[in-house]
């Protein structure tokens, strides 16, 4: 059971989150959080603070999770060694005016952890005994991509020994890894989702259920579109499209490690525990008289399109072309070629194009 940001961004909703966990037992749920709503994007902004000496941002973050513990009836005295440590890392960035990835995932990380043991706490103090765990320490290893990483397949035994068999219900962190090497590491913005689906099919779960503040996968952004409806079921095949063309309620990797162990995805409303939600699952019905499911949109794309007459005469263009983007870091979105071959365009991010223009230039323009 994941529960996302603004599930816990407050005590009386870290309140709610305690009875919807309530209601599962006596089966025996793993809790993954999120740091509370806000809290990445202040650590993110602090590592960069801190870069230019200004190390203001750390009091509000202290008082935030030390004020939740308080709300909540919790003894704040577990949290002061991590929130040291995090002094500790924004006061080094300060000192070496050097912000790595590699440090960027330790700043961030914290939020999590706090996180996890302030809902613990409250679990703990609301009659169902409880452990933090961070998973960084109960097996989830990663690759080195530092801000991106990527699970390893050792975790899933790791994890299985850390997380399964009798004890208190775990209150995991969402999030982090670490490397084999021991650094910690982020799976990417909003990847808790994907901590709870890697988690989940490591223990062989029923169900991963993902709560966060909207009924599920709409037919639309209910943000653009107020009429938007959730839907019933998806496919996990539908589910990733969405998620990739820019559906705001599942991370991309999330469904990877589900549909490996064919382990149905819910996504729920903390705020509407009764409602359904959407259930996604190896192989959906068709929606009922509909031809489209959902529809999901991405802003600030662009195409970039390469015509050659020796796309014609022979094979490797479009592996230059793609090597370069490659080299560059430039992840492309979609690819078309024209069936005569002498056209091959792809969409880049508006964000990646200046890199993507370079790095073409540098492959066919050699100096
Ligand atoms: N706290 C992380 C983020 O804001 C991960 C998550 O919430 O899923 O990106
Ligand atoms: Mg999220």
């Amino acid at each position: 059971m994941k529960f996302g940001g603004s599930s816990v961004g407050a005590p009386d909703r870290i309140a709610r989150v305690i009875e919807i966990v309530r209601g599962r037992l006596p089966r025996k749920p793993v809790v993954v959080v999120s740091s509370f709503r806000g809290v990445t994007d202040d650590l993110l902004a602090l590592g960069r603070e801190a870069l230019k000496g200004d190390l203001s941002r750390l009091d509000a973050v202290g008082r935030r999770h030390r004020d939740a513990a308080k709300a909540l009836g919790v003894d704040s005295a577990p949290l002061e060694p991590l929130l040291a440590e995090l002094a500790e890392l924004a006061r080094g960035v300060s000192l070496l005016k050097e912000l790595t990835p590699r440090t960027l995932d330790r700043l961030a990380g914290c939020g999590e952890r706090l996180s996890a043991r302030i809902v613990a706490a409250a679990f703990a103090k609301a009659g169902v005994p409880a452990a933090a765990v961070d998973a960084s320490e109960a097996g989830l290893l990663t690759d080195e991509r530092f801000g991106e990483a990527a699970p390893l397949p050792e975790a899933d035994a790791l994890l299985r020994a850390a997380l399964s068999g009798p004890g208190p219900l775990r209150v995991v962190t969402g999030f982090i890894g670490r490397t084999r090497g021991g650094e910690m590491t982020t799976l990417g913005r909003n990847g808790s989702d994907f901590s709870a689906t890697i988690i989940g099919a490591a223990l062989g779960a029923e169900e991963v259920e993902i709560w966060s503040d909207v009924d599920g996968i709409m037919t639309a952004d209910p943000r653009l579109v107020p009429g938007a409806r959730p839907l019933e079921t998806l496919s996990f095949a539908e589910a990733c499209e969405l998620a990739h063309y820019g559906g705001k309620v599942l991370h991309p990797h999330t469904l990877v490690p589900a549909m490996r162990k064919g382990i149905p995805v819910r996504a729920l409303n903390t705020f509407k525990p009764e409602h359904p939600g959407t259930r996604i699952v190896a192989a959906a019905a068709p929606a009922h008289g509909v031809a489209l499911k959902s529809i999901a949109f991405k802003r600030h794309q662009l195409i970039l399109s390469a015509s050659s007459p020796r796309m014609l005469s022979g094979p490797g263009v479009a592996a230059e072309i793609f090597g370069a983007m490659k080299s560059a870091g430039v992840n492309v979105r979609m690819i078309s070629q024209g069936a005569s071959k002498n056209n091959v365009a792809f969409v880049v991010e508006d964000a990646a194009v200046d890199a993507a223009v370079k790095a073409l230039h540098a492959r066919f323009f050699p100096i």
